[in-house]
């Protein structure tokens, strides 16, 4: 099992929840703790 990490902060899901997410068809992984900073850019 690959460990996912936050592609911004590299946050693994045990500090941070991971929410899947999709850049340019490219599957990414952003913690919710930079997901409001990705949101409003
Ligand atoms: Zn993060």
């Amino acid at each position: 099992m690959t460990e996912n990490e936050c592609f911004n902060c590299k946050n693994k899901s045990t500090d941070a929840a991971l929410i899947r997410c999709e850049v340019n068809d490219e599957e990414k992984w952003v913690c919710v703790r930079c997901l409001p900073m990705l949101i409003h850019g």
